[in-house]
């Protein structure tokens, strides 16, 4: 079995928002995953096969009564960088410095859209002022704390067409807050959703605008980033920025010249059991369920074969592959 890069464990699929893109279906079933069968599932696994546990899946993990001892426990089982994304509309004090004071997460992952006011709102349905105040209160926490130990903070923003407008502000409040870094990523093409007013298919995703408008829109976000010292990803090689993909060794235990090497770095593992893997094919192939197999009868299962035959040269990726930011050369 290869060493993988991130174990993502879901702990809930609930949340406290309905994102405009986000393909969460009213009628999904809305659960806490217990901490006992957390300790369970967690258990399956072998923490030195890892480099990450990510604790989050669709669901907003602040909101899981008792959040802090599913991270204490994950620490105590040797888990060394565990990570969470969050939408930052927790309030409790007390969950955040106990967060960065008994260093319970190597990193902190925020998500947002946009950075002003009313195009926040219109995407997120909370109010921006709770939210910028709940994450200058984290900066300020870590700001505060050994630098060596403290937790990264980082603002990840999902770019549509709606808010290709909201680079600049999006740069500004990275600089104005402190966050480490804001990555900025591609809507997720696999994701299906029946909500009539779901705002996360093809029609907003960036491929659909002239090459030329997005260059120039990154190119002044990457200038401004530069003035403002801000850290920031891109979603895609730009190439004409000089922004080209970074050579990466590829995992070693990926076969030579296959399309995705995401299957060799990640596993996913919902709330139900079922296993993913990878996060971006919105749980559309599960390779099997914890409780019916082990993890490595699930690697070396028809499933897994299935996937990984297809994206080898000459092969047939699954429809879910074929819809996805990677093989059409977007960055996971
Ligand atoms: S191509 Fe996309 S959906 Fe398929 S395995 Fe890779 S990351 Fe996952």
């Amino acid at each position: 079995m290869p060493a993988f890069d991130t174990l993502q464990m879901g702990i809930t699929t609930r949340c406290n928002l309905l994102c405009a893109h986000c393909p969460r279906e009213p009628a999904d079933c809305f659960e806490h995953l217990p901490l006992e069968l957390f300790k369970q599932r967690l258990a399956r696994f072998e923490a030195a096969r890892f480099g990450t546990l990510l604790v989050s899946d669709f669901g907003e993990p602040t909101m899981v009564p008792g959040f802090l001892s599913y991270l204490r426990h994950a620490r105590r089982q040797g888990w060394r960088a565990v990570e969470f994304v969050t939408n930052a509309s927790c309030t409790d004090r007390a969950l955040w410095e106990a967060v960065v004071r008994e260093e319970l997460a190597a990193r902190i992952m925020i998500s947002l859209e946009a950075a002003t006011p009313a195009q926040y709102r219109a995407f997120r349905g909370q109010p921006w002022e709770t939210f910028a105040r709940t994450v200058a209160l984290i900066t300020a926490l870590k700001g505060r704390h050994a630098p060596g130990a403290a937790p990264e903070i980082r603002l990840n923003a999902v770019c549509l067409v709606d808010t290709l407008h909201e680079l600049e502000p999006l740069i500004r409040f990275t600089a104005e807050v402190g966050a480490d870094a804001l990555s900025l990523v591609h809507l997720n093409p696999t994701a299906r959703c029946s909500r009539d007013d779901w705002r996360g298919g093809p029609d907003h995703h960036l491929d659909g605008l002239p090459r030329d408008r997005l260059l120039e829109a990154f190119a002044h976000a990457l200038a401004l980033a530069r003035d403002l010292g801000v850290d920031v990803s891109l979603p895609e090689p730009m190439p004409e920025l000089g922004e080209a993909a970074p050579w990466v060794p590829p995992p070693a235990a990926a076969p030579d010249g296959i399309r995705c090497t995401q299957p060799f770095l990640w596993v996913q593992v919902h709330a139900g059991g079922a296993v993913y893997p990878c996060c971006q094919m919105s749980a559309r192939w599960s390779v099997g369920n914890l409780d019916e197999a082990d993890f490595e009868q699930l690697w070396r299962g028809p499933r897994y074969s299935r996937l990984l035959d297809g994206l080898m040269p000459g092969g047939e990726p699954l429809e879910v592959c074929r819809q996805c930011n990677i093989l059409a050369g977007r960055y996971f």
